[in-house]
């Protein structure tokens, strides 16, 4: 299939690691132009070099930004200029529950969580409305569907993300700017490697989801590839799992 999105200028947040440097890669070796974001710029130097030696792509490049800043979302789309397809991640909110947390806690994830997206799609939108193009990925959680344990943080502010999406994509789609979804369940990076430690950890908990392990990150980055794509002309505003069938919920 062709996925359209050679030349096509991508933008991946939060994307020095793990899911988010698992679909840069996808669109690099897609042959797309792609910009990857994240805080820290010798980290991101790295990345860089790494995507453009795995995928032979050399328009692999990096943008400073911390996503929790209007700011700094405003300046890296400048610096970037128009951009074709947006993929939306960022870090992960602390776990715990409702008594865990104080207001300051809950601001920094309403700006980490959801204002990112809302101001990265301000910044995008105007220039997808002129060029008549554009998809949007948002990278959330399978919070987003079915609350998880001990993640309130990302219990709340995840579906926060679904309805925003879903007016979204009732206001841009005349503009042919498709907005989708998509939550991880368990994907095998950094954060899954903190909380289970031990390749054995890990190997136990995926024996309890129905496919028989954890997903990989380019697994992940399949979906949000497809749906951030040319070729995908007729899904918005719909939410889709990776979760290898652990999700109950319809
Ligand atoms: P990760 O910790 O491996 O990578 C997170 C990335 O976000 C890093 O590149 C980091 O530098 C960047 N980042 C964090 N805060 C940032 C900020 N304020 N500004 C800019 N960049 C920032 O995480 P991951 O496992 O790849 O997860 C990606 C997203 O998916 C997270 O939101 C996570 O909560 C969510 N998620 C992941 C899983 C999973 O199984 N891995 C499950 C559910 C949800």
């Amino acid at each position: 299939m062709d996925l359209g999105i050679k030349e096509k200028k991508v933008l991946v947040t939060a994307a020095s690691k793990g899911i988010g440097k698992a679909c840069a890669k996808a669109y690099a070796e897609e042959g797309a132009r792609v910009f990857i974001a994240s805080r820290n710029q010798t980290k991101l130097e790295e990345t860089v070099h790494d995507l453009r030696e795995q995928t032979g792509n050399p328009h692999v490049m990096s943008v400073v930004c911390d996503l929790t800043k209007a700011a700094d979302i405003q300046n890296m789309i400048e610096e970037i200029g128009r951009i074709d397809i947006l993929i939306n991640n960022v870090g992960g909110p602390p776990a715990g529950n409702f008594a865990d947390f104080a207001d300051q806690d809950w601001l920094k994830a309403f700006e980490q969580l959801l204002m990112s997206v809302v101001r990265t799609v301000r910044a995008v939108a105007p220039g997808m409305k002129q060029q008549q193009f554009g998809r949007i990925v948002n990278i959330t959680s399978s919070s987003m569907k079915e609350a998880l344990d001990g993640l309130l943080l990302s219990n709340t502010f995840r579906p926060a993300i679904v309805g925003l999406s879903k007016s979204l994509s009732q206001e841009l789609a005349s503009d042919q700017i498709l907005i989708n979804s998509i939550g991880p369940g368990k994907i095998e990076t950094d954060r899954i490697r903190e909380i289970y430690q031990d390749k054995a950890s890990i190997e136990k908990v995926g024996k309890t989801i129905p496919i028989g392990r954890i997903g990989q990150p380019a697994e992940f980055a399949k979906a949000v590839l497809f749906l951030g794509s040319a070729a995908n002309t007729y899904i918005t505003g719909q939410t889709l799992v990776v979760d290898g069938g652990a999700m109950k919920t319809l």
